[in-house]
């Protein structure tokens, strides 16, 4: 249906609105400035004007429980990967991503060497990674069962002295589930005993088949004990990043996910946010789940203080009015107030569903009785 007017767009665009009536002309359409236009027509419109538009329902859900409202994304620019790091335990996914860490971090950086937040970012020849470092699978369970899709790119490690165990096979059951891409880093290949080729041979039962056996499952040995082979992993990254075209616009209010949270003693509730569309800004006023707040104070995955984040990047803040849960989303709104406003009618809502079940239970019980 319509959604937006031929003025609000131009707006949206950052186009006078002349031009974009006559790219409206161009694709058929004749519309005035006030006339309302459905989102296929916006989009041929933005496509004659070479932008990329894409309709953005999970706002509506953040934004308002009652009224669906479409917010779109304009200008659309290249975003870093977000990676997750899956496997059996003990075959090193914690080595492996203290290993990326420190290879990356610089002289400079040194001091930072030492993690804050449950994610970071790498930079190698200008383009970034962010990796999540939340304890694989349950935090990687725990949002997909809430609906949170956060991963770009999964590395799945697999030990070559051991290859595919139990949770090997979990994971790789979850990314097919997702659709997340999935690079094989076999690790330990520094063991006696390690075999990649029999780790080849045992992804096959799965389905997946090295590309160097002409499938094309993406397969790096690597020892993150011996830092061998991180670079080959990260720039596989890189290159599956690139086919992935991940793509998110910065100039809009910011949107993503909790990572982590936390009620610290001296600070408050603090949450370790993951920035995935729009810029977040010290001074922001957000609705996370049914908590809300305004940005009190934002720091970096090494605990520097900032003052804005754009897409695919981690920070932690303060500000919150309560603790969020690990996968709620948050989503910029225009003040404090209207946040607080609509938190307190989510909690409601909560509520009344919560009493609406109990009410029901009670019944069966009575019913049972009788
Ligand atoms: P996680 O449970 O998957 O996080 O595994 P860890 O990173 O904790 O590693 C489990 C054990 O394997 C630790 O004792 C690591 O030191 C060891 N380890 C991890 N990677 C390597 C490797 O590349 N080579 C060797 N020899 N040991 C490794
Ligand atoms: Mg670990």
């Amino acid at each position: 249906g319509e959604f937006i007017t031929v003025k609000e767009f131009a707006d949206k665009l950052g186009k006078p609105v002349a031009e974009v009536i006559k790219a409206l002309i161009f694709t058929g359409i004749m519309a005035g400035i006030n006339q309302e236009i459905d989102f296929e027509t916006a989009e041929k419109a933005a496509k004659r004007l070479e932008i990329d538009i894409v309709k953005s329902k999970d706002d509506a859900s953040g934004i308002s429980d009652e009224k669906e409202e479409d917010l779109l994304d304009v200008n659309l620019e290249k975003r870093p990967p977000i990676v997750t790091v899956m496997g059996h335990v003990d075959h090193g996914k914690t080595s492996l991503l203290d290993a990326i860490r420190k290879a990356k971090v610089t002289e400079s950086e040194a001091g930072g060497i030492t993690q804050h937040i449950g994610a970071y970012t790498i930079t190698i020849n200008g383009e970034k990674i962010t990796f999540l470092d939340t304890p694989g699978h349950e935090a990687f369970t725990a949002m997909r069962a809430r609906g949170a899709q956060v991963t770009d790119i999964v590395i799945l490690v697999v030990a070559a002295d051991d290859g595919i165990m139990p949770q090997t096979a979990e994971a790789i059951n979850h990314c097919k589930a997702a659709n997340v891409p999935m690079i094989v880093a076999i690790n330990k290949i520094d063991v006696e005993g390690a075999n990649i080729d029999k780790v080849k041979q045992e992804l096959t039962e799965y389905g997946l088949v090295a590309e160097e056996w002409g499938g094309d499952t993406i397969c790096v040995p690597v020892s993150a004990k011996q830092r061998m082979g991180i670079d080959d992993l990260l720039e596989m990254v890189l290159l599956t990043a690139e086919v992935e075209e991940l793509k998110a616009d910065s100039n809009r209010r910011a949107a993503g996910t909790v990572i982590e949270s936390e009620l610290d003693k001296g600070r408050g509730p603090v949450a370790t946010l993951l920035v995935q569309k729009g810029t977040l800004n010290v001074g922001d006023s957000i609705l996370v789940g049914s908590t809300y707040g305004r940005i009190r104070a934002m720091f970096d995955d090494k605990g520097k203080k900032i003052k804005s984040a754009g897409p695919s990047i981690p920070v932690e803040i303060l500000g919150l009015s309560e603790v969020p849960q690990a996968g709620d989303k948050f989503h910029e709104v225009k003040d404090e107030k209207t946040a607080r406003g609509m938190a307190e009618a989510r909690k409601i809502k909560e509520k009344s569903l919560q009493q609406s079940t109990m009410r029901v239970s009670l019944e069966d019980l009575y019913s049972q009785v009788k």
